[in-house]
């Protein structure tokens, strides 16, 4: 790969851009892109590293699942598929908090949205029941600053339990809590929803992923309280936790690199139907400013966030051109874009 023949390609592609196409769809170069997106001057990686456990979120995150396991196999699907179907509801409201709404717009700024909008956002997030919005946000900036290296908190070099939940049972690598404590996290702080549920983080957690949800099966369809708290606390909950930490396992392990095949990070089938839209990872680290965090799978979470569009509640979306997709796909990625394939140079030149 060569980076003077980028450059020179993305340069011609910008003026290009800036002429033809509509303001609303944003322009940039491969290397204004990478600026943005990763940090050139921190690259350390190693193996494993000594650190001391954290034997609370050991206790607590093993107990639940095997709680999940066992709930898995003697829980009764059938039994009332109102219940079921609510298992189904809550993963795509608590899916749509993670990733409509600490993901997309509090960490990446894909999009603005109102104070109408920041609100859903804020409660469906509450649902997820994970840690308050500053600690996702400034993990996920360092993830993407520091990709796959030391100081990224979940870095998929060390493997898919580390990657997935073993990071979560451990103390931090030094480097990343050093690198964590240089993100900028004022935006968040500017906003007072953000503000608010961060104070109110555990009581807004309580209510909405775990209050609510139970209660609502046993009043609405006069559920038992044993199966609401099951299917709810231990199966839904659980798999809302897991489905969100696969994106950082399992799509950056498993996968087509089709936008830059230098990056661990993969498009993967599972991870998108899981997360209701986050699995073109691959895509997503190459463009994480872009609402879509895909080129083609428009799942639910970009459907809601374009439904809230047409009601002006969500403005300013931002996309990668096909233009500069194209460009990024032919230089950089591994082949197996569905439209566009790597050729050598020099005839991977853009005219
Ligand atoms: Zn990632
Ligand atoms: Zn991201």
């Amino acid at each position: 790969m060569e980076p003077n023949i980028l450059s020179t390609d993305s340069k011609t592609l910008t003026e290009k851009d800036l002429q033809n196409e509509e303001s609303s769809i944003t322009t940039k170069t491969i290397d204004e892109n990478d600026k943005q997106n990763r940090s050139e001057s921190y690259i350390k990686t190693e193996g494993w590293f000594r650190t001391e456990p954290k034997w609370f979120n050991i206790a607590n995150i093993s107990f639940f699942h095997l709680c999940f396991v066992y709930a898995c196999f003697t829980f009764n699907f059938f039994e009332n598929l109102m219940t079921t179907a609510w298992i189904y509801g809550m993963i795509i409201i608590a899916g749509f908090g993670v990733t409509g709404g600490v993901h997309r717009f509090w960490t990446h700024q894909s999009y603005k949205a109102k104070w109408q909008l920041r609100t859903i956002l804020a409660t469906c997030y509450a649902a997820a029941g994970m840690n308050d919005i500053f600690e996702w946000v400034r993990d996920h900036r360092v993830h993407h600053k520091y990709t796959d290296t030391n100081a990224d908190p979940h870095n998929s070099n060390r493997g898919f339990f580390f990657s997935h939940v073993g990071w979560l049972m451990m103390k931090k690598h030094p480097d990343v809590i050093r690198k964590g404590c240089e993100i900028d996290m004022s935006d968040v702080l500017a906003d007072p929803i953000a503000v608010f549920s961060i104070k109110y983080s555990p009581i807004l957690k309580f209510i909405f992923a775990f209050l609510l949800p139970v209660m609502l099966p046993v009043y609405a369809w006069n559920e038992t309280w044993s199966r609401a708290f099951v299917s709810q606390i231990f199966i839904r909950y659980i798999l809302v936790l897991n489905f969100t930490w696969s994106v950082n396992s399992v799509a950056h392990i498993w996968g087509s690199k089709p936008y830059d095949e230098h990056l661990n990070a993969t498009e993967n089938l599972f991870v998108n139907c899981a997360t209701v839209g986050e699995g073109s990872h691959n895509y997503h680290h190459v463009f994480p400013w872009d609402y879509k965090a895909s080129e083609f799978h428009d799942f639910v979470t970009t459907n809601i966030i374009k439904f809230f569009s047409k009601i002006g509640w969500a403005y300013d979306l931002k996309e990668a051109s096909e233009k500069l997709i194209k460009t990024v796909a032919i230089n950089r990625g591994d082949g197996s874009h569905s439209l566009w394939k790597a050729v050598p140079y020099p005839a991977s030149k853009i005219e």
